[in-house]
């Protein structure tokens, strides 16, 4: 029909507007790559990229040994974890976690009760040892570890200190902002009656990092997270941090926190979705990249496209269903479930689009255009995330061709739920991965799922910068 036929035309205009062809690829990537030596250049010398000394010189080799803890803080949900390393190659003895919700109220309350919260689901957790680890502990003196993972920008003062520079993901703790974040939590400790020590404050996305050098291999150069929100850290050679004052590890590296999620270029492809996505949002103006490539937003820039099509092109008959034009509504986990439907009816789309924005009958066409909307979303990101690890591995020297065709290998530590989850952005990514690097690429790179990453993590650097090495 006609309005069908107009909808499908925006939905091509749409394609071509948000379209990802391998040189924009490449201008993305250069641009970050800017960015990037910007903000290893001096402080605030990038305003997009924060490039933040994480102060770990040293990623797990595989021979930590003993029990550890790790708290890990970054979404709604916290996390704790009672880890016991081997001591050989990247074995894991056993691992029990505990995993809590935390109050609403205490996400946007004082740094006190936050961390007593945090620090009584500790404690407890801690009762819950075996007789044997008690005695464990009891015998050998030694006071219990715990790594922190902690998913916001930090400025790091140590690779066990760091004030919070501000908060993200609906956390808004002000009196907490400009302090160490590691004494608040040891405080709290100190207060529940128990000893235990913050030997490691990390990032999810060091975690991650860390976790992969510990599975996989010592190739693993960067940890990458595309959940609700996306960052990235590498490894870098400690002397191109030119910011860096104090005396050069002895490793010869640094790891880099980038907080990339806040990179902005003009050769990112923007809608109108975008920008009513970031206008309200709460904080206009930031995130750009994130916005367009993580799992909080990539439902909504989806709602928004179609409910363009709703009201301009009459997809789905005359009136806009009401639920469409609603903030929201519509999750990225829908967006993945949507994408994966092969279905020659498109049968999961119509449950979707009833589910969610009760539409009772619809189309095939008008299915398909669905499909069609995920499918082009779905391809950016992926591919726009590509380009992201493209622009690291460009900056480390992991890109170019191979003179005599032999490969050397590099590998990428991923997490978060839009990664792990939705197949189809995440091979989108890979095949865009796979472009840039070019098919005489002199490095092979692979994306390697590291479950759980940031826990482990932060257990795996809690025991490399144990006190009673
Ligand atoms: P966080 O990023 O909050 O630490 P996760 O890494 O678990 O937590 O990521 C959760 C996010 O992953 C959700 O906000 C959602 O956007 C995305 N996600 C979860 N499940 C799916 C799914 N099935 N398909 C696509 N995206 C998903
Ligand atoms: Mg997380």
């Amino acid at each position: 029909s006609k309005t069908v036929q107009q909808a499908e035309k925006m939905s091509q205009e749409f394609r071509q507007s948000s379209s990802t062809p391998l040189p924009l690829l490449h201008q993305v990537a250069d641009a970050l790559v800017q960015e990037m030596y910007a903000g290893l250049a001096s402080e605030g010398g990038s305003d997009q990229l924060k490039m933040l000394p994480t102060y770990v010189e040293n990623l797990p080799s595989g021979s930590e040994k003993g029990l550890f803890y790790a708290v890990d803080l970054g979404g709604t949900n916290f996390r704790v974890l009672r880890v016991e390393l081997g001591g050989k190659t990247g074995q894991i003895l056993s691992q029990e976690f505990k995993e809590v919700v935390i109050p609403p109220e205490l996400m946007v309350g004082t740094g006190k009760d936050l961390f007593d919260f945090i620090a009584g689901t500790l404690a407890s957790f801690v009762d819950t040892e075996d007789e044997s680890i008690k005695a464990h502990f009891v015998q050998s003196g030694k006071t219990r570890e715990s790594g922190f993972a902690f998913s916001f920008p930090v400025r790091q003062t140590s690779v066990k200190s760091g004030i919070v520079i501000h908060w993200t993901k609906g956390f808004k703790v002000d009196d907490a902002v400009g302090k160490d974040i590691v004494k608040q939590f040891q405080d709290a400790i100190s207060r529940s009656n128990h000893q235990i020590m913050i030997s490691a404050l990390v990032n999810d996305t060091v975690g991650t990092l860390a976790g992969g050098r510990f599975n996989f291999d010592e190739e693993t150069m960067i940890g990458c997270i595309i959940g609700t929100g996306t960052n990235a850290c590498y490894v870098e050679r400690a002397d191109a941090v030119h910011k860096w004052d104090e005396p050069l590890p002895k490793s010869g590296e640094m790891v880099i926190n980038m907080e990339w999620g806040n990179f902005r270029s003009p050769y990112l492809p923007r809608t109108f979705a975008d920008e009513t996505v970031d206008k309200d949002s709460v904080n206009p103006g930031d995130q750009w990249f994130e916005k367009m490539i993580s799992g909080m937003y990539l439902g909504e820039i989806v709602r928004l496209v179609l409910a363009r099509m709703a009201k301009e092109a009459e997809l789905f008959g005359g009136n806009v269903p009401v639920k469409l034009l609603e903030r929201l509504t519509l999750g990225t986990p829908h967006v993945s479930k949507i994408h994966l439907d092969n279905s020659p009816d498109l049968d999961v789309v119509a449950k979707v689009l009833k589910d969610v924005f009760e539409i009772e009958t619809t189309t095939l066409e008008e299915r398909k255009i669905v499909h069609e909307v995920c499918d082009i979303m779905g391809e950016r990101g992926g591919r726009l995330a590509a380009a992201g690890l493209y622009g690291i591995l460009k900056k480390i020297g992991r890109t170019g061709k191979s003179r005599n065709g032999s490969k050397k290998k590099t590998v990428i530590a991923m997490d978060g739920g839009l990664f792990e989850h939705h197949v189809r952005y995440r091979s989108y990514m890979e095949e865009a991965l796979q472009e840039l690097m070019g098919s005489d690429a002199a490095y092979e790179v692979a994306l390697r799922l590291q479950n759980d990453g940031s826990g482990i993590g932060a257990a795996l650097l809690a025991a490399s910068h144990s006190h009673f090495k």
